[in-house]
């Protein structure tokens, strides 16, 4: 059975006031229709995605293709992609004389939803860690801890439509221990109530942002303390909630069920996506999209799956666009798709791009790849509408592979961001030098390694640097016949600063 739940008109509320209708619910966690307005903005049906921006853009998507060809209702944006390392530089974005920064500074449009988090979705490791009172961030001049008092000056500033409250969540560590997630529910409480505090302080007539309370993903008892004070004091002041486990929705307590469910839990895949939208979740990021154009990769699915198909195996959810096969294709990206690229070009031109390295290539396929989601979340609204999502998930996980495809192609330049969380901030090298794995098996072997200082070497007349060289001096030192020999273990290699 259907339930309607009522909200107050769109009128009445205050200027910056999110309004969220729950259009259809079945039950706690089950899929659900919403619609989320905010005066001024394009009013959205979730569920939905927002794009997932990056440095205040979506990858490879101008300010006028954003417009014209991406046709996105929201945008997700991180405080980190903005602010500077060094305390004693104002950001250029703060020193912007604009009435709606963020949104002015990054050329959005005036109706789309802008979402602001401390972090990148997915946040890359920080080896600073939070403290009490700060967050660490990666900004893209290096790590830099924030605090609450800064975030909240920064969300009044710069004026989204939606805060996302600071969470102190140990990305990237493997495991957590139980004290440091009694901080961590703490830490989200003294966080949630400051910002609440500092946005309610703003004066009457400056523009206020919606908040959007973190959820931990924790279990729900480790988090009882902050959940009990959400639900007592401080649910009228908050707009909707971040979950960072979408697994543990079944914990979310009833009386935080109306709100709208934004999802910081990347999907691997649009069967991950089905799973958490059959869970409940409203509003998600969705980092994969992006991974597959810098890999090459055309999706290729729909929502609900075709019904009719003459293969007996799987079909593949994406098409790698660096296979030679598609060099003389005059076939769009997706046949059944009317985005921008598929209606202007062929896979042989696409291809051609790429191989090039020809910026256009990926322009081409990032397009194309948020028409592919725009109509998989436009089918995922109209099955439950029907009725009919149960079934039509089970048929998409018969249809296509559970995975999207490997990448095998070269992508783009990768900047510092896009590493993987886990391969960042650990002090290996992201490509180990072969000569020092060498030495690593050599010294695991319990052999002697050997250092030689090079023919006409200089040593260093700075006592403090004395002991220390660069490792890139090291190629070609060891091993060398006939010079004086120095031990290994003795000096100190001194790591990349960057
Ligand atoms: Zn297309």
């Amino acid at each position: 059975m259907a339930e309607q739940i009522s909200t107050p008109n769109l009128a009445q509320l205050p200027p910056e006031m999110l309004d969220f209708t729950l259009l259809k619910t079945t039950g706690a966690l089950a899929p659900r229709l919403g619609r989320l307005s905010i005066p001024g903005r394009k009013t959205i049906l979730t569920p939905v995605f927002l794009g997932n921006s990056s440095r205040g853009t979506i990858p490879h998507i101008s300010q006028d293709n954003f417009r014209k060809s991406i046709g996105l209702n929201g945008l997700y944006m991180a405080l980190e992609d903005f602010v500077e390392k060094h305390p004693q530089k104002t950001p250029p974005i703060f020193q912007l004389d604009a009435p709606d920064p963020l949104r002015q500074f990054n050329s959005i449009p005036n109706e789309t939803l802008v979402v602001l988090g401390a972090r990148r979705q997915p946040p890359i490791y920080s080896p600073i860690a939070n403290t009490n009172t700060e967050v660490g961030l990666l900004t893209s001049v290096g790590y830099k801890s924030i605090s609450s008092d800064y975030y909240a000056a920064a969300a009044r500033k710069l004026h989204p439509d939606i805060v996302i409250g600071l969470a102190d969540i140990p990305f990237g560590q493997e495991s957590v221990g139980l004290k440091r997630k009694d901080k961590m529910s703490d830490r989200t409480e003294v966080w949630t109530r400051d910002i609440i505090a500092k946005r309610d302080g703003i004066d009457k007539g400056e523009p206020r942002y919606n908040i959007f309370a973190p959820i931990l993903p924790i279990d729900r008892d480790l988090q009882s303390w902050y959940l009990e004070h959400l639900v007592d004091d401080m649910i009228s002041k908050i707009s909707g909630v971040a979950i960072y486990d979408a697994y543990l929705l079944d914990d979310l307590p009833e009386e935080l069920h109306h709100l709208p469910r934004l999802s910081f839990h990347a999907p691997a895949s649009p069967q991950e996506i089905l799973r958490q939208v059959s869970l409940g979740m409203d509003i998600f990021t969705i980092p994969f999209v992006s991974d597959a154009t810098d890999a090459g990769i055309a999706l290729d699915f729909t929502f609900p799956a075709p019904t009719t198909t003459t293969s007996p195996t799987r079909q593949t959810l994406g098409v790698d666009m660096w296979q030679e096969s598609h060099a003389i294709s005059v076939t769009p990206l997706s046949a059944s798709c009317t985005c921008y690229a598929c209606t202007k070009h062929h896979r042989a031109y696409i291809q051609h791009l790429l191989a090039a390295k020809e910026m256009l290539g990926w322009v081409l396929i990032q397009i194309h790849n948020h028409a592919v989601l725009d109509a998989f979340f436009v089918g995922i609204r109209t099955s439950i509408a029907n009725g009919t999502f149960d079934r039509d998930v089970a048929a998409f996980e018969a249809f296509y592979e559970p995975t999207l495809p490997e990448k095998t192609g070269r992508g783009p330049r990768v900047r510092g961001y896009q590493f993987q969380a886990e391969e960042h901030g650990k002090p290996e090298k992201k490509n180990p030098k072969a000569w020092k794995k060498d030495i690593e098996e050599k010294k695991l072997k319990g052999e002697k390694v050997k250092l030689m200082a090079a023919h006409g070497q200089q040593p260093n007349r700075k006592k403090e640097v004395q002991d220390v060289i660069d490792d890139e001096a090291l190629i070609g030192l060891v091993d060398l016949q006939g010079v004086d020999v120095v031990e290994l273990e003795n000096i100190k290699i001194e790591d990349d600063k960057s």
